[in-house]
């Protein structure tokens, strides 16, 4: 039996990291969509599904029914709803929240002594809605520049560190390769599964999680405390495989 939702982490799994679905990938996906109900859970935001998943479908929209996409972690649930994407749901950061994460950030800075690059691509520390996201070089820096900035965590770490002091009721962590997310406590990869279950009439004991990162400490390890089924991925060619065996079981 198929199950009635298979969920899917993007970068290391339908995609190499950071990098664009390729053709074999999205043909396998549309014949999934087909026979179940298909979602992709992310940290990143709708623009990152946008560069590495959907710009491989090229245009081609059919089955999307059946295709719901999760960006930050679950913080953001879209079906397409005919001709667009729309919201289901979106967890949000109060007006005062947002205020106090930017006065958290101020005092970091004050008191790591750390200073912003000189040249800053698009926002340094930008709202999405339910998240707000410091980049170290920007929201829009090119990534062969970001991969050399802090590569090996030191720079963020301190920050990290320091804001957790500053905003304990908050989730402060490292994601991508320059960034830091601030959100509500709890926005994981559960909370993404549970919200799906809750949205689309789903148990989650008819689903199915794939991941690259299910092991401690992975990013995909919550999606585990649902006790959702799961299957451990190497890379996007170990993902099609299993999605070859769905289509024919
Ligand atoms: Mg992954």
């Amino acid at each position: 039996m198929i199950p009635q939702l298979v969920i899917f982490d993007m970068d290391g799994t339908l995609t190499e990291s950071k990098s664009v679905a390729d053709t074999e990938m999205v043909e396998l996906l549309r014949a999934l969509l087909q026979k179940t109900t298909v979602a992709v859970i992310s940290g990143g935001a709708m623009a990152r599904f946008e560069e590495q998943l959907l710009v491989s479908f090229l245009g081609d929209t059919s089955h999307f029914e059946n295709l719901y996409l999760a960006t930050l972690n679950g913080g953001i649930l879209y079906s397409h709803k005919g001709v667009a994407w729309e919201k289901i749901y979106e967890e949000v950061l109060s007006d005062d929240e947002k205020q106090k994460i930017a006065d958290a950030f101020k005092k970091t800075f004050e008191e790591t002594g750390f200073k912003p690059e000189a040249t800053i691509y698009g926002m340094l520390i930008e709202d999405r809605g339910g998240q707000v996201t410091f980049s170290g070089l920007g929201s829009e820096a090119p990534l062969e520049i970001k991969k050399m900035w802090d590569p090996d965590r030191a720079k963020r770490t301190i920050l990290v560190e320091e804001l957790k002091k500053h905003l304990p009721e908050f989730e402060v962590r490292m994601g991508g390769t320059t960034s830091i997310d601030i959100s509500h406590k709890g926005i994981d990869k559960a909370y993404g599964v549970e919200k799906l279950s809750e949205h689309l009439s789903i148990s989650i004991s008819e689903m199915l999680f794939i991941g690259d990162a299910l092991y401690p400490g992975g990013n995909d390890e919550a999606a585990k405390r649902t006790g959702i089924e799961t299957r451990e991925v190497i890379g996007p060619e170990d993902t099609k495989k299993i999605i070859k065996e769905l289509l024919k079981s």
